[in-house]
């Protein structure tokens, strides 16, 4: 199992780049007599590899999932082994989110197969483009008998889960304003970019509420230092637990916006659209109670947690399709210092186990 984690690890497959990954998880399947498929994702998004779909029987109705992308590049990386737990030397990431996950599913899988378990159809899929734009699960058109998904994907330990996560949408503002020689006549000049960040400022930004959060990222102003700048642009999100709440937040930033532009000579543009949707699964689906046997059964207590995460849950949940997303100990994602202790990619397989065998 560390073996196969850290022949995953050093595949640098940033998102969009996924091919490496992918050809070994097609070589996997076919030198052990698994069907397989890699499907257009790619093509649609000008990514290096589309969706691999690994099916163990008949593909049964349950879809375990986990992403082939990284945030950050393994290229570099050289992995410690101490007595507990996996680290890169700091100078790099591990690769644990999400080749964790996928190690547990290889291993499970692997487990099945040379060992002949009997064991209902499931379906495996390894997603592109989870850390950048969701597009891998955004283009899988899921298998028509899959009724419920668990991806492998939460940095929690395993026995934790995620059974709510919040939506979120993203917004573009364009300020006009009037541009005007900054020097020679500034008063027949409106300044965008000055209304713009007063409006900002203005923002409950950051934690609006116990469920809501709104941030702005990105802001630009083109105009030279002579002139009184005409437009500028701005980009954001704003994310909660459920759909009229994100549509209320983003209704409360276009009267915001009317509000503080009144009476300046501006103007705005406002566009939002859905990144992902909000979900939450009830303690009595099946789904979760599945899990939460699975859990006990190798001996951990489950704990259902709310993120603020969106994932490629998000999106499955989204196209209908009940999903959770596991705890499997990728600890500190996305920094240098993530590890995995030995303890966790055993739990986190035989949990995966568990969910195979018992996957009708
Ligand atoms: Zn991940």
């Amino acid at each position: 199992m560390i073996d196969r984690f850290l022949e995953l690890a050093r595949l640098d497959a940033l998102s969009g780049n996924e091919r490496s990954v992918a050809d070994y998880l097609l070589d996997f399947a076919r030198t052990r007599g698994l069907s397989h498929r890699e499907d257009d994702a790619g093509r649609e998004n000008s990514s290096s590899a589309g969706n691999v779909l690994i099916t163990y029987g008949d593909g049964g109705k349950t879809l375990f999932m986990s992403h082939m992308d990284t945030a950050r590049s393994t290229k570099r990386l050289k992995p410690v082994l101490h007595e507990d737990r996996i680290t890169s030397d700091g100078q790099t990431v591990l690769g644990v989110d999400n080749r964790v996950g996928i190690t547990a599913l290889l291993s499970a899988l692997d487990v099945i197969v040379s060992q002949g378990l009997q064991c209902p159809g499931f379906t495996l899929v390894f997603t592109i483009c989870e850390e950048s734009s969701l597009a891998g699960s955004n283009f899988l058109s899921v298998p028509d008998s899959i009724t419920q998904a668990y991806a492998f994907d939460s940095s929690y330990r395993p026995g934790t889960y995620i059974c709510q996560a919040p939506g979120a949408k993203t917004f573009d503002v364009e300020v006009i304003g009037k541009a005007s020689h900054s020097g020679i006549a500034p008063e027949a000049g409106i300044n965008a970019l000055q209304i713009a960040a007063r409006a900002i400022a203005e923002l409950p930004l950051g934690r609006v509420d116990q469920e809501s959060t709104m941030n702005i990222g990105p802001f630009s102003s083109t105009a030279a230092t002579n002139v009184i700048p005409p437009r500028v642009k701005f980009t954001g999100e704003m994310r909660s637990s459920t759909i009229a709440k994100v549509e209320a937040l983003d209704l409360f930033l276009q009267k915001h916006l009317s509000k503080m532009l009144d009476g300046t000579g501006a103007t705005f543009i406002y566009d939002s659209a859905w990144d992902f949707h909000p979900y939450t699964i009830e303690t009595d689906a099946p789904l979760r109670l599945r899990l939460e046997n699975a859990i006990t059964a190798i001996g951990l207590k489950p704990v259902g947690l709310h993120s603020f995460g969106g994932s490629d849950v998000n999106v499955l949940n989204g196209k209908g399709v009940p999903a959770i997303n596991l705890g499997v100990g990728a600890q500190n994602p996305h920094s240098n210092d993530e590890f995995i202790l030995f303890e966790d990619l055993i739990n986190a397989t035989k949990i995966a186990l568990e969910l195979m065998r018992n996957a009708n």
